[in-house]
């Protein structure tokens, strides 16, 4: 994905506050272009535009850094961790995808983009496939393809493989082959002090089991290698209905979704959207199915409800995948966990109804809550591949629901009126002045929801790291011996805690 250039205004304002930065990041930047060459280190200030949110996009930092190569980043790493220049904070951006501000870039510090190591490789038995830590999933499934070949990863082609596979990852066939990180095979990856080892189940295996779900705190990863299994082209179906159809959807979601025989072939989200500014929500079900059969017999439930339109296609996985650009927007994530209930749902819908519907910030906002089934038959497959420190296990029971909540900041010229369908795609006045009152409501909003599932007893304390929002903690949500052992692994790798200290972005073990 290729952001359109955010504000003029914002990316001056951003490079004023840089000039005034201290010298210590223009002695680290200059050290990291001496040693790496002009055309790896960018040292003139600009705000990077390739990022999701632009909270992201309008940080600034001091000089950027592009590795071509696994030993540029030891390099870097070896220059940013090693100097006895104070400060020097860095970022690592795979793909760029993580809404929250400083989570992949960092304003006048250095970021270190991986996307020039985007290369893929698939190895000679064509079982698993090499891939640069700076691609993102388009590459892999383009790449893939011509083999009638998937990966695990996620189903927007433009999010990184870099981030994803450090958080868990929730791929169209997770219900076949696991959390996409259980389908790690080898890491690549440059550690605290600059050395650049090869992580599996038999080398490192401490480090290996941690980066299943430890996101960036261990090192920087340069190359992942995954397991790569058949596949051809798969279905989708999308369905849009009014929103008096709701409990008749959230039925039928949970018939699918806590199904003792969870069909591993469904890959399925119900959605809704809420425009305050019209007060109109919307529900739609994207129900794929990782085989090339239309209208499946288990989405029968679905297509039986009374809609406003129903389409499907098969279609390849890349082409499935493909991004439509976004516009500059600013962007909330937040995630809970709960056990499979239509009542719940419905509970769920009613408070969020009650807190959302008179809110409506300057310059508007547009509010969208994804549920999916978080089937046991996913969480079997870890145990065969090394493990991974989600915390989650397949006795917690089938049927467990993530609820993603975004936050969309969108801005509208005055007078347009809108309708859910045209919102996404409408012209934008990119202007930061409402993120407060989205972030204050968003908490209370997630808080009202959260105690719902709390009251009907069905909150499960998992939180997923690649949907949390800033407020959350997903790493202590994986229980206490995981963490633990995540804070272990991270004693014994990264002593003097690099990654904590001078890595801020992400979420962290200390
Ligand atoms: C439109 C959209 C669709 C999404 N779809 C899915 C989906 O289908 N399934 C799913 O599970 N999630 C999905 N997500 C969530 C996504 O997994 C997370 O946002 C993820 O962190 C994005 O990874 P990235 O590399 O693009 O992000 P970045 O923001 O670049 O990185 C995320 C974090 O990982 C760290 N990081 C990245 N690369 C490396 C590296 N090489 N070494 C060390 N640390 C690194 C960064 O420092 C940062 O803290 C989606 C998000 C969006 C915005």
């Amino acid at each position: 994905m290729r952001l359109a250039q955010s504000s003029t205004a914002t990316a001056l304002a951003a490079a004023a506050a840089v000039s005034a930065a201290s010298s210590s990041y223009d002695t680290c930047c200059a050290r990291l272009a001496a040693a790496l060459g002009d055309d790896i280190v960018t040292t003139t200030p600009f705000a990077e535009t390739d990022y999701f949110s632009i909270q992201e996009s309008s940080l600034v930092p001091a000089c950027i850094v592009r590795p071509r190569s696994a030993q540029h980043v030891s390099k870097a790493v070896t220059i940013l961790t090693t100097s006895r220049v104070p400060g020097c904070q860095f970022a690592v951006k795979g793909g760029g995808h993580t809404p929250a501000g400083g989570s992949a870039n960092i304003q006048g510090g250095v970021t270190i983009d991986m996307k020039f190591l985007n290369a893929t490789v698939l190895s000679e038995d064509k079982t698993s496939v090499a891939v640069g830590a700076g691609a993102v999933w388009n590459d892999v499934y383009g790449y893939l393809g011509d083999f009638n070949l998937a990966a695990a990863g996620g189903r927007n082609g433009g999010v990184g493989v870099g981030g994803l596979l450090l958080g868990g990852g929730i791929s169209h066939f997770s219900p076949r082959v696991g959390w996409a990180c259980d389908t790690v095979v080898e890491y690549e990856i440059v550690l605290a002090n600059g050395t650049l080892v090869t992580v599996s189940g038999t080398s490192y295996p401490d480090l290996y089991r941690a980066l299943k779900g430890g996101g960036n705190n261990f090192g920087v990863v340069t190359r992942y290698t995954l397991t790569a299994f058949p596949q051809g082209n798969m279905s989708v179906n999308t369905i849009s209905y009014d929103v008096s159809q709701i409990g008749a959807v959230f039925d039928a979601f949970t018939d699918i979704a806590a199904s003792p025989n969870f069909d591993p072939y469904v890959s399925l989200q119900t959605d809704l959207l809420y425009v305050p500014a019209a007060k109109a929500w919307s529900v739609t079900s994207s129900a794929s199915y990782t085989k090339p059969v239309l209208h499946p017999e288990v989405f029968s439930g679905l297509e039986a409800v009374p809609s406003i339109s129903n389409t499907s296609e098969i279609t390849a996985v890349a082409a499935l995948a493909a991004e439509n650009p976004t516009p500059p927007l600013n962007w909330l994530f937040a995630t809970l966990t709960f056990g499979t209930s239509s009542e719940t749902m419905l509970g769920i819908f009613n408070a969020l109804n009650g807190s959302l519907y008179d809110f409506n910030p300057a310059g508007g906002v547009t509010w969208s809550f994804a549920f999916e089934p978080l089937p046991s038959v996913m969480l079997s497959h870890s145990a065969a591949t090394g493990g991974n420190v989600l915390g989650l296990e397949p006795e917690d029971g089938n049927g467990v629901i993530l609820l993603v909540v975004h936050a969309l900041t969108i801005y509208l010229p005055m007078g347009l009126t809108l309708t859910p369908t045209v919102l996404l795609v409408s012209a934008l006045w990119p202007n930061s002045s409402s993120n407060d009152s989205v972030y204050r409501k968003g908490r209370d909003t997630f808080a009202a929801i959260k105690a719902v599932a709390e009251r009907k007893g069905m909150l499960r304390k998992f939180e997923y790291l690649n949907y949390a929002g800033p407020h959350q903690a997903p790493l202590a949500s994986y229980g206490t011996d995981n963490l633990d052992y995540l804070r272990k692994v991270s004693k014994k790798y990264d002593p003097t805690g690099v990654f904590q200290r001078k890595v801020p972005g992400g979420f962290k073990l200390w």
